[in-house]
């Protein structure tokens, strides 16, 4: 029984080890819901470093550089709730269906994780049942909870990208990801656009798909809501400043999609 799952009884994550979800905002007033998948990049004790060393445990295959910060300061400017993950994808991929083989990826851009070798079917079990379940579970709760207090959801998956994968230079500064919505897709895409100084990805570099996506298809698709990902490539939000940046951009584009759908924050 997932909800009765207690640090005692925990097979992965022991009494010094973080819960996985991280929420900010909880009573925020916006139509907006934040997600973050690969918000962190913490590895449960028992397992150690996954047999790599630190220089990769860093990189962007081990979480989404840059997106914590910058995801932060959207929800406190927009006063959105934002509920994300903080252990590495190394561990087990949030956004991936825990039947896809890149759940616990064996290798990632060029990298061998040698601690997800040769994984039996019972450890990929509990790291899901630790780890990627109780954020999914999370995150189904809050938007019931929010259709049960009649409160508009706009579902946004916050990511970042590697400036550079596998040495293939790419060009965009930003990206929306999305598969089915025909609503909140456009709106951003143009809105983007309408910057001028920004080279926009109209899904890339990624595009969302059933098999290899989850949050979207999941909570977003699947439940009816106006949905889509944004991928913010990393170089652009290293640092404090540029998170700062983004956020800032963001949260004024946003405002603006919301009003225009006529989603204002609920009143007090
Ligand atoms: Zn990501």
């Amino acid at each position: 029984m997932d909800s009765e799952l207690t640090r005692e009884t925990s097979l992965l994550l022991g009494v010094n080890d973080d819960s996985p979800v991280f929420e900010q905002n909880t009573s925020g007033r916006s139509p907006f819901l934040f997600t973050s998948d690969h918000y962190g990049r913490l590895i449960p004790k028992v397992l150690g470093d996954l047999g790599l060393p630190e220089n990769e445990l860093v990189r962007h295959i081990a979480w989404d550089i840059g997106i914590a910060g910058t995801a932060e300061r959207l929800s406190k400017l927009l006063d959105a709730h934002l509920i994300a993950q903080r252990y590495s994808r190394l561990v087990i991929d949030c956004n991936r269906p825990p039947r896809a083989a890149s759940s616990i990826p064996i290798l990632s851009e060029a990298t061998t994780i040698p601690g997800n070798e040769g994984l039996s079917r019972e450890d990929a079990e509990i790291r899901r049942r630790e780890i990627f379940d109780p954020y999914h579970r999370r995150i189904d709760e809050i938007i019931d909870q929010r259709a049960h207090d009649k409160r508009p959801t706009l579902l946004l998956s916050l990511h970042s990208f590697t400036p550079v994968y596998t040495g293939v230079a790419r060009p965009w500064h930003i990206g929306t990801l999305y598969h089915r919505d025909r609503t909140l897709p456009p709106l951003l895409l143009q809105a983007l656009r309408a910057e001028g100084d920004l080279v926009v990805g109209d899904n890339e570099p990624y595009a969302v798909n059933e098999e290899t996506d989850y949050t979207i298809p999941v909570h977003g698709e699947a439940r009816g809501l106006v949905t889509t990902g944004i991928e913010i490539r990393q170089d652009l939000i290293a640092d404090d400043s540029g998170q700062q940046q983004w956020a800032e951009r963001l949260a004024r584009i946003l405002g603006e999609i919301a009003a225009t759908l006529g989603t204002t924050p609920a009143s007090a």
